[in-house]
C-alpha cells in the first residue's frame, strides 16, 4: 500500500511540475528550433524535476530505491532534442553524485546515458508524438528492468510484482505527462495566437490600432518626462478605392500588404509602424524633431511613388500616398490633439493634390509642397 502511495505521489509531482513549467514559460514553445536560452532553461527545469523525483524516490525495501527520473529526461529530449536532454541528464546525474558516489550512482550514469541515446534515436521516428513517447517509455522500462533488475540487483531486490508496478507507473506517468504537455502546448499556442491577434494587424503584420493607441500614450508620457520630441506621420493611400474597383478586393489586399512591407522597410528600426485601419497607416517616431519627421515622410513618399505594386502575376501598378506630420510638443502643444492635428495635416495634403507631405504647422507647409 505504501508503495502504491509513493508511486502515486511521484506521478503527481511530474504532472504538477509539468503544469508549472507551462505557467512560467508561456510565450515560447520548446521544440528543436527553440532559442538556445529556452533549451537550456528547459533542460535545467527538467533536471530539477528529476531531482524532486529522486528526493521523493520510492523505497522498495531497505536496499532498493527506484524513481521516475527518466520521465523529465524523456519529455525534454522528445520535444527539445539534444541540448535540453543533455542538460537535464547532467543536472540529474550531478545531483545523484552529490547524494553519494557509489556503484549504483555509476549505474545511474550508465542508465541515463543509455536512455538519452535511445531517446535521441526514437525521437527521429516518423510517428505521432504519443507513439514516439510510447516507444520511449517501453525502451526506458526495458533498460530499467535489464540494467537495474538483472545486473545491478541480480534479482535480489526487486520482485516481479514490484517490477510490474514500476512498469505500470512509468508507463502511466509518462503517458499522462505527455498528454498534459500536449494539452498545455495547445493552450499556449492559442494563448500566443490570441495575444498576437489582439495587437497585430493580420493582413500586413504591422501593429494594429489598439497597439498604436497604447504606444502613442506611452510615448507621450515619455516625451513629457524626457522632453525629446515625438513625431507622428499619418499616411493614407491616394485613390485606393480605384485599385479595388479596377483589380478587385483581393488585389487591393495584396497592395496593402506590400505597402505595409515598404513602410516597415523604409522606417527606422525603432519606429512604431501601424496599420490604423483600411488604407491608413501611421509611423510613431520617438526622439524625432519635426524637421527630421518631414524628411522621413518625404523619403517614404518618394519610395512609395517609385515602387511597383503587384496586383496579379502579370500586372504592376503605381500608387501614391499623402502624409500628414505633427510633432509634440514642437508643433502641437496639447497632447490630446496630437493625432487629430496630424490627421488634419493629412487632409491638407489630400486637398492640395495628394502625393505630398504636409505639416500641421502652416509655416512648414510650403517648404514640403511639391
Ligand atoms: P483618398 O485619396 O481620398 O484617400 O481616396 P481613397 O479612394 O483612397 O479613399 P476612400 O476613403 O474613398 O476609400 C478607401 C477605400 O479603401 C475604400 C475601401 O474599399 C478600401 N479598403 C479599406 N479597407 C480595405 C481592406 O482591408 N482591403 C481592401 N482591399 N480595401 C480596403
Ligand atoms: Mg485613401
Ligand atoms: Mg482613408
Amino acid at each position: 500500500m505504501q508503495l502504491l502511495q509513493d508511486f502515486f505521489i511521484n506521478m503527481m509531482i511530474v504532472l504538477a511540475l509539468v503544469f508549472i513549467y507551462y505557467q512560467i514559460f508561456r510565450d515560447e514553445d520548446l521544440n528543436a528550433s527553440s532559442s538556445l536560452k529556452r533549451k537550456i532553461l528547459s533542460g535545467l527545469y527538467a533536471g530539477m524535476i528529476g531531482l524532486f523525483l529522486m528526493i521523493f524516490s520510492i523505497k522498495v525495501n531497505d536496499a532498493t530505491i527506484v524513481d521516475l527520473r527518466h520521465i523529465p529526461l524523456l519529455i525534454v529530449t522528445l520535444y527539445g532534442g539534444a541540448v535540453p536532454g543533455l542538460i537535464a541528464l547532467a543536472v540529474i546525474q550531478t545531483a545523484r553524485f552529490i547524494i553519494g558516489v557509489s556503484v549504483s550512482s555509476f549505474f545511474s550514469l550508465g542508465l541515463l546515458i543509455s536512455l538519452y541515446i535511445g531517446y535521441m534515436v526514437l525521437r527521429q521516428l516518423n510517428a505521432k508524438i504519443f507513439t514516439k513517447a510510447f516507444w520511449m517509455l517501453i525502451y526506458s522500462n526495458v533498460v530499467f528492468s535489464v540494467v537495474i533488475v538483472y545486473f545491478l540487483l541480480k534479482l535480489s531486490g526487486l520482485s516481479n510484482q514490484i517490477n510490474f508496478l514500476y512498469w505500470v507507473t512509468s508507463m502511466l506517468t509518462g503517458l499522462m505527462a505527455i498528454y498534459t504537455t500536449e494539452h498545455l502546448r495547445k493552450m499556449n499556442h492559442l494563448f500566443i495566437q490570441y495575444k498576437r491577434s489582439a495587437t497585430i494587424d493580420p493582413l500586413t503584420g504591422l501593429n494594429n490600432v489598439r497597439s498604436f493607441d497604447e504606444a502613442l500614450n506611452n510615448a507621450i508620457r515619455e516625451t513629457k518626462s524626457n522632453e525629446k520630441p515625438l513625431s507622428l506621420l499619418v499616411i493614407d493611400i491616394d485613390f485606393f478605392k480605384n485599385v479595388n474597383d479596377t483589380y478587385g478586393h483581393s488585389a487591393g489586399d495584396a497592395v496593402l500588404q506590400q505597402f505595409g512591407h515598404v513602410l516597415r522597410e523604409g522606417a527606422r528600426q525603432e519606429d512604431f509602424v501601424s496599420r490604423n485601419g483600411g488604407e491608413e497607416f501611421t509611423l510613431l517616431l520617438t526622439n524625432c524633431s519635426h524637421e527630421r519627421a518631414l524628411e522621413i515622410g518625404e523619403k517614404l513618399r518618394s519610395i512609395i511613388d517609385n515602387h511597383s505594386f503587384k496586383v496579379n502575376p502579370e500586372e504592376n501598378i503605381h500608387i501614391t500616398a499623402s502624409i500628414g506630420v505633427a510633432t509634440y510638443p514642437e508643433t502641437i502643444v496639447l497632447s490630446d490633439k496630437f493625432y487629430s492635428k496630424a490627421d488634419q495635416a493629412l487632409y491638407t495634403a489630400k486637398r492640395r493634390g495628394r502625393n505630398q507631405v504636409c505639416s500641421n504647422n502652416v509655416l512648414k507647409v510650403n517648404e514640403y509642397q511639391r
